[in-house]
């Protein structure tokens, strides 16, 4: 009977020329990308990883910008609601202020949190961490940062809110005069920022250049 880890042509091979597909555990040998060209598992095509051009500077620009759409996005109005004679402008802030209000406290704790304080600390992870690579300092606070972003992000929920938001449009504009406001305009530039963001920020150069690999994370 033959030992199937002695058989596997792969078992010889050292732990950093492998890669493990996300998707389907299918282990293979570690692909030597160019800049702009992407790995996938030739089983279920998954996306492994990419090698993207300027990932630093690139994704810098998109978290300075997001940075700059987070303050308007949720402190100017989203809509503004006119009926009966009243005018009031919602924003998530004042959303959660009503919620709290009420009575929801934690309704409103949850807003908060998943709306906006973790979509804030999130875009600051990444700002500090693009930072301790284009400037070579502190990479291991970089690393944990990084880390610390991965478990955030199941918990930043902007599409969630957006969902909510246009589902209140649509029960809402029978029953009252509607106006849609800057803030909403900023709220979704805000998530399509942060989607590119997504795609820019490629997390396998950035966790190789957070280990001080010999990457060319800047290139
Ligand atoms: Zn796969």
């Amino acid at each position: 009977m033959s030992d199937p880890a002695t058989s596997d042509p792969l078992a010889d091979l050292p732990l950093d020329q492998l890669v493990g597909c996300h998707e389907c555990d299918l282990l293979m040998h570690k692909p030597v990308l160019k800049h702009n060209e992407k790995a996938q598992c030739p089983r279920c095509g998954y996306e492994l990883y990419a090698h993207r051009h300027n990932v630093v500077e690139r994704s810098m620009a998109l978290v300075l910008a997001a940075l700059l759409l987070y303050v308007p996005a949720n402190f100017l109005p989203i809509m503004q609601l006119h009926l009966l004679g009243q005018t009031s402008d919602d924003t998530v802030w004042s959303g959660v202020l009503g919620l709290y209000g009420s009575g929801m406290r934690e309704i409103a704790a949850v807003v908060f949190l998943c709306s906006m304080a973790i979509p804030l600390l999130k875009l600051l992870c990444q700002l500090v961490v693009l930072l301790s690579i284009r400037l070579d300092v502190g990479r291991s606070y970089g690393l944990l940062l990084y880390r610390i972003y991965h478990h955030m992000r199941d918990w930043g929920m902007l599409e969630v809110y957006f969902m909510g938001v246009l589902v209140a449009i649509v029960k809402l504009v029978d029953l009252a005069e509607l106006s849609l406001g800057l803030g909403l305009v900023c709220f979704v530039s805000l998530l399509l920022v942060q989607v590119w963001l997504e795609v820019v920020m490629s997390p396998h150069q950035i966790w190789v250049a957070l280990s001080g690999e010999n990457l060319h994370a800047g290139d």
